[in-house]
């Protein structure tokens, strides 16, 4: 019965009714399966249910319940801290819901006073329109040598557009570009300026321009170039600016002397990021023993890592190495930031029918079928509707984007992979290579892949995916791949072609 209820989640996994309505039925499910296993897993199954559908379905009619059930399991599972703080979000954020007064009971009523009386010292003096407009909530970024990324984080989309303004000397500022968001406001307690002061960028300001216009302000240093897009669920606008030396080399230089292969290779790619899908509070898909993707992803990752570098003189850059939450754009900042030569993303695929298995390796593009579209609705966290509207942030950004490279990568890398776990393994399906708009590939200035090693939703696939014997030979089969594309890379290098 819990399956049903998967599959109804995986195949709605951003629909407002069936979607938390399915999580609420599986924890509940897992809920009673406890009543009669005694298992501790099974009680955390629940609680994991619970705690998607308030986090991604706050709005959810079902919310509340499911926070005052997280807190009772988390509560009999002696984790007594964590369940008084879901009962303290149920009196702050649903009162009047149903679970509103068990949960006042739970607390008792001198906490409730203290935690009121704190959320009003919070909140005094924020405006009462709050929650209207779109806000700006943080501006992050990340810089290193020839190379900022800036992110705007807004609490919902906005519309927004870009101008330069010219250096101007009698007021002592320097050449600037802004970014006005209209209509927006700003956070309350947002800090006004970020001084980066890294050479590209001098800093970041922000203000309220008139009634309805946010202008957030660069002041440029040895910037060349900028590069602007957005991402969705939750809205944020990307901001890179790339130093006069930035560049990814294209091809190999020639070899100066008698190198060792691994030293060749080493000419044409001399990083390598590898990224492990997910993390932290994104667990990605889980399988139907409860394996989470996240787990799989950063164990391929480490072991990836070993692999390249026993075999290529190249660095090797997990953007991850632990199980911790990293933003999509932050991991490509990564690449971008350490001048990656190749960036290769590790996931699971999963779907609604439970019977598909197999592997399929994908390049940054539009989507061509359905499928992809899926997968790339799964990976992305968003709906199937919202990627549609980023076919205009793909056609502004893809000109850059390395596409031909990334293809011929990904088209190495899925031989590298099937051959590898063919030799071991019976029934590996090659779903061959696909394109797809993923967010996690967007904005990466180098060839960059996202592996979906293998299906986390068919039965087998996920024991597979459990035995440290498979996951080696998948990293193997990655390297292979890899390999092999910077041999043919160097080959067209020396011949000159
Ligand atoms: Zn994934």
């Amino acid at each position: 019965v819990i399956s049903a209820f998967r599959k109804v989640y995986l195949t709605w996994p951003d629909n407002q009714k069936y979607a938390p309505k399915s999580l609420y039925m599986m924890a509940k499910l897992y809920r009673e399966l406890y009543g009669y296993s005694g298992k501790r897993q099974d009680l955390r199954e629940a609680i994991e249910r619970y705690e998607v559908l308030f986090e991604r379905f706050p709005k959810s009619a079902l919310a509340d319940d499911a926070l005052y059930h997280a807190a009772n399991l988390y509560w009999r599972m002696g984790q007594k801290e964590k369940a008084r703080s879901y009962w303290a979000r149920i009196v702050l954020d649903y009162e009047g819901t149903d679970f509103y007064k068990p949960a006042i009971n739970k607390l008792g009523r001198k906490r409730v006073r203290q935690l009121k009386a704190q959320a009003k010292e919070k909140t005094r003096g924020s405006d009462s329109n709050a929650g209207k407009r779109p806000t700006v909530t943080a501006i992050r970024h990340w810089s290193e040598k020839d190379y900022t990324r800036v992110v705007i984080d807004v609490s919902k989309n906005v519309h927004y557009h870009q101008g330069y303004l010219k250096e101007d000397p009698k007021r002592r500022l320097p050449k600037r570009l802004y970014l006005d968001l209209v209509p927006a406001r700003i956070a309350k307690g947002l800090k006004r300026r970020i001084v980066i002061a890294d050479g590209l960028l001098k800093a970041v300001r922000i203000a309220q321009y008139d009634r309805d216009t946010v202008r957030v302000v660069f002041d440029l240093g040895k910037t060349s170039k900028t590069k602007i897009f957005n991402l969705e669920g939750p809205f944020r606008i990307v901001v890179d600016a790339f130093g006069a030396r930035y560049s990814t080399r294209p091809l190999c230089p020639p070899p100066k002397g008698k190198l060792t292969l691994a030293q060749q290779l080493g000419l044409c790619v001399r990083t390598i990021v590898v990224d492990a899908g997910h993390g932290g509070k994104d667990p990605g898909a889980i399988g139907p023993t409860g394996l989470k993707e996240k787990d799989v992803a950063l164990k391929v990752a480490k072991l990836l890592k070993k692999e390249l570098e026993r075999r290529l003189d190249a660095k090797v850059i997990l953007t991850r190495s632990s199980d911790r939450f990293l933003p999509l754009e932050e991991r490509t900042a990564i690449a971008n930031a350490k001048k990656a030569d190749l960036f290769v993303s590790v996931h699971c695929n999963a779907a609604p029918n439970r019977r598909l298995k197999g592997v399929e390796t994908y390049f940054l593009n539009f989507a061509l079928d359905e499928e992809a579209m899926r997968v790339a609705a799964l990976e992305n966290a968003t709906g199937n509707k919202r990627i549609g509207d980023i076919k205009n942030i793909l056609s502004k950004i893809m000109k850059n984007t390395k596409v031909e490279e990334s293809k011929r990568l990904a088209h190495f890398v899925q031989k590298g992979l099937v051959n590898s776990l063919k030799k071991r393994y019976s029934g590996i399906r090659d779903h061959g290579v696909k394109q797809a708009p993923f967010f996690v590939l967007i904005g990466a200035r180098m060839p960059s892949i996202l592996a979906e090693i293998s299906f986390i939703s068919n039965r087998k696939e996920e024991r597979r995916l459990r035995s440290p014997k498979y996951l080696e030979a998948i990293a193997r089969g990655i390297a292979d791949g890899i390999e092999e594309y910077i041999k043919e890379t160097e080959l067209v290098a020396q011949k000159g072609l």
